[in-house]
C-alpha cells in the first residue's frame, strides 16, 4: 500500500530479517536508510534493487517536505535504520510525525530492538521497563541524568532502567551507575543476535569491576533493576499510611 513503511531491520543476524520486511523493502519506490554504506549492502545480500537515499539527524528536517509530496503522490516509501527498530535511537522520528500530520498513511513491519532483546534476557522484572537510549557521554551530565532517575524513583518509580552504552565507555558508565543505584541487580548484554553473544548478570558494582577490568567489545545494552518495592520503612510510616488510608 502507499504510505510510509517503518521497517526494522537485523541487528547483526541477517536472519531475523521478516519476510514482509523483505516483501516491504522490495516494493517500495524508494528505500529511506540511515547511511547508505551499512544498507546498500544489507538489500544487495538479499537482492532486492530498489533505489536508496540518505536520511540522517542532519538532513531530515530538509528533506521532509519533498518526501510528503512524494507520500501524497502515492508513492511507498521505506524507512529503515542502521540496525534494528527505526527512530529508536535513530533517525525518522520527524519524518514519521510529518506524515502523520499530514494524514498520510503510516504503518510499520516490526522486528528486531536490542533494548528489548535486552530486557527479555536480563532476568530481571520485564515490567514496567524505562528505555533511556544513551546516556550523556560526559561525566557531569550523565551523573545528572542518573539523578534524575533517581528523583524520579524517590517520587514512587520502580522500573527496570534499560541503556545503550559504547563499549569504550561501558566501565566508566556502569561504576557511574552502582555509585546511583548502589548495589543492585543488573545485566550487559553485548552482540545480541551475533556470534559472540554474551549476557552478564550481576550486581551494578561487580559487573563495573569486571569490566572495568575486561575491556568489553561489541554493541552494548545495560539493564538495572528497578529501586526496592516501595515497603514501608518503620511504624511510624504505617501509621501515617494507615492513617492516610483510612482518611
Ligand atoms: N534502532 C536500534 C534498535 O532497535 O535496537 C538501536 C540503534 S542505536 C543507534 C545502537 C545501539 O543499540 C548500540 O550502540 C547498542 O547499544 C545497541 N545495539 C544495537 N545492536 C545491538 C546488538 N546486536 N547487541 C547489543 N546491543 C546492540
Amino acid at each position: 500500500a502507499p504510505g510510509l513503511w517503518l521497517v526494522a531491520t537485523p541487528i547483526g543476524n541477517l536472519g531475523d530479517l521478516s519476510s514482509r520486511a523483505l516483501v516491504t523493502l522490495r516494493a517500495a519506490d524508494l528505500v529511506l536508510c540511515e547511511d547508505t554504506r551499512v544498507t546498500a549492502p544489507m538489500l544487495a545480500r538479499y537482492g532486492i534493487g530498489t533505489p536508496l537515499r540518505a536520511l540522517h539527524d542532519h538532513n531530515e528536517a530538509a528533506e521532509v517536505p519533498q518526501l510528503l509530496e512524494r507520500l501524497r503522490g502515492g508513492a511507498r516509501l521505506a524507512l529503515v535504520s542502521d540496525a534494528g527498530t527505526p527512530l529508536v535511537s535513530d533517525p525518522g522520528f520527524r519524518l514519521a510525525r510529518a506524515a502523520m500530520e499530514a494524514g498520510l498513511n503510516v504503518s510499520a513491519v516490526p522486528g528486531p530492538n536490542a533494548a528489548v532483546m535486552a530486557l527479555t534476557l536480563s532476568g530481571l522484572p520485564p515490567l514496567p521497563f524505562l528505555f533511556n537510549g544513551f546516556l550523556p557521554p560526559k561525566e557531569g551530565a550523565r551523573r545528572d541524568a542518573i539523578a534524575r532517575l533517581r528523583a524520579a524513583e524517590g517520587a514512587g518509580l520502580s522500573a527496570t532502567l534499560v541503556f545503550f552504552e559504547a563499549p569504550h565507555r561501558l566501565a566508566e558508565c556502569l561504576a557511574a551507575l552502582a555509585e546511583g543505584f548502589g548495589n543492585r541487580p543488573a545485566a550487559v548484554a553485548r552482540e545480541l543476535t551475533k556470534r559472540f553473544e554474551e549476557v552478564r548478570r550481576d550486581t551494578l558494582p561487580a559487573l563495573a569491576a569486571h569490566y572495568a577490568a575486561n575491556a568489553a567489545r561489541g554493541e552494548i545494552v545495560v539493564v538495572v533493576g528497578p529501586a526496592e518495592a516501595d515497603a514501608p520503612s518503620g511504624a511510624e510510616e504505617v501509621d501515617a499510611r494507615l492513617r492516610a488510608a483510612l482518611a
